[in-house]
């Protein structure tokens, strides 16, 4: 049995009239750049993070980029980031002229390790930009007070983390400012690029408003030199329609955890560990193994998609040692490189291609 590592078709099918119904609509009303469509969808994603607000963006790297600029964080600053994510992450900190101090990881959740944040903390230091990995939220407490006390702002990258929660607040609604990607494999996905700014400042989200926008305030007006990263309107519709079907996704994707917990367990691989009190959303499903690249190879001979997220850390991609990074040293970033290993999961996954995955996991030869 064939299993790939997403299926972004299934979902597509089983609401397609909503979605075509969407398209049209912005076909045959022509209005393409923001307008109702974009409006009448970010109220709905603000509401569903629990955030005052949320800006809709051209993609998650954008949301990043415009975050940290409208903090004016640019050259001679410092971001505390992760070294095990999507290279979006730091990309955005290096293209505003900051810089990105990588801290390490806990091993057993991925995410970052507060106590390496605070030690890394210098007078150029301006955020921290924790990033909720796989869907399981950063540990924003201890991050937040982190900030709090020395004064500096978090920048919450959820682009994996949609509905996800921490002490029964939702990610995107805690850090100063956060952002979400929308990219079509994400737990909500447009049929394109498009990403989110959510926060409770009104005054920043008006920035990043005015910001995504060629920096205008009217239509001849630009009182800031801005950019060309708005949502597409199209794209709006698609999420508009989508959205009142992420949180069945959601437990779908929860449930399926469940199952692959369940089946797993004795089998020789280490399965997610969950923090208390969080809402994991499951983006991804993520198991380790000292010998991934071998079980890599027995799930590929068995037709089984898995994935690697991420192999290569951060300050090891040739990008980051040109720019000096080489001799950073992030064991448990590095370890967790070598051994994870994401296993198929998406809300429309059949159990008993979960079962197959399972099964064949299982007969992994010790
Ligand atoms: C997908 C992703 C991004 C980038 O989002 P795009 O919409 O592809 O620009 C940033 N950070 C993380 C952790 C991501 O997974």
């Amino acid at each position: 049995m064939r299993v790939e590592l997403v299926d972004l078709a299934a979902q597509y099918q089983s609401i397609r009239g909503e979605i075509d119904g969407a398209i049209r609509r912005i076909l045959d009303n022509t209005s393409f750049i923001l307008g109702d469509e974009v409006r009448s969808f970010e109220a709905a994603w603000a509401q569903h993070v629990g955030a005052a607000g949320a800006v809709g963006v051209s993609s998650g790297t954008a949301a990043l980029e415009l975050s940290l600029r409208a903090l004016d964080i640019g050259p001679g600053d410092e971001v505390i980031t992760t070294a095990h994510t999507f290279i979006a992450t730091a990309e955005a900190i290096t293209n505003v002229g900051a810089r990105p101090v990588f801290a390490d990881i806990d091993p057993v959740t991925y995410n970052l390790d507060p106590s390496h944040v605070e030690d890394l903390i210098t007078d150029r230091t301006r955020a921290i930009m924790p990033v909720h990995l796989y869907g399981q939220p950063a540990d924003l407490d201890a991050l937040m007070e982190i900030a709090e006390r020395r004064g500096l702002w978090v920048i919450e990258d959820a682009a994996q983390a949609h509905g996800a929660e921490v002490g029964g607040r939702r990610c995107g609604s805690i850090g100063h400012l956060a952002c979400f990607s929308f990219y079509p494999g994400k737990n909500l996905g447009a049929y394109g690029d498009a990403g989110a700014v959510t926060g409770n400042d009104g005054a920043l989200l008006d920035r990043i408003r005015r910001m995504r926008d060629h920096g205008r305030t009217t239509k001849y007006e630009h009182v800031e030199v801005g950019y060309a990263e708005r949502i597409d309107a199209l794209q709006a519709a698609i999420l508009g329609a989508k959205l009142p079907h992420l949180e069945a996704w959601t437990e779908a994707r929860r449930r399926h955890a469940d199952r692959y917990d369940e089946l797993l367990s004795g089998a020789d691989v280490v399965i997610p560990a969950v923090r208390d009190g969080v809402r994991h959303v499951y983006h991804l499903y993520v198991v380790r193994s000292e010998r991934r690249d071998a079980l890599l190879e027995h799930l590929k001979a068995a037709e089984v998609m898995a994935g690697i997220h991420y192999p290569i850390p951060l300050h090891r991609q040739p990008a980051y040692v040109a720019l000096g990074y080489g001799d950073v040293s992030l064991p448990h970033t590095e370890r967790a490189a070598a051994e994870v290993l994401s296993l198929p999961i998406y809300p429309e996954l059949p159990d008993d291609a979960l079962r197959y995955v399972a099964d064949t996991v299982r007969a992994f030869p010790a």
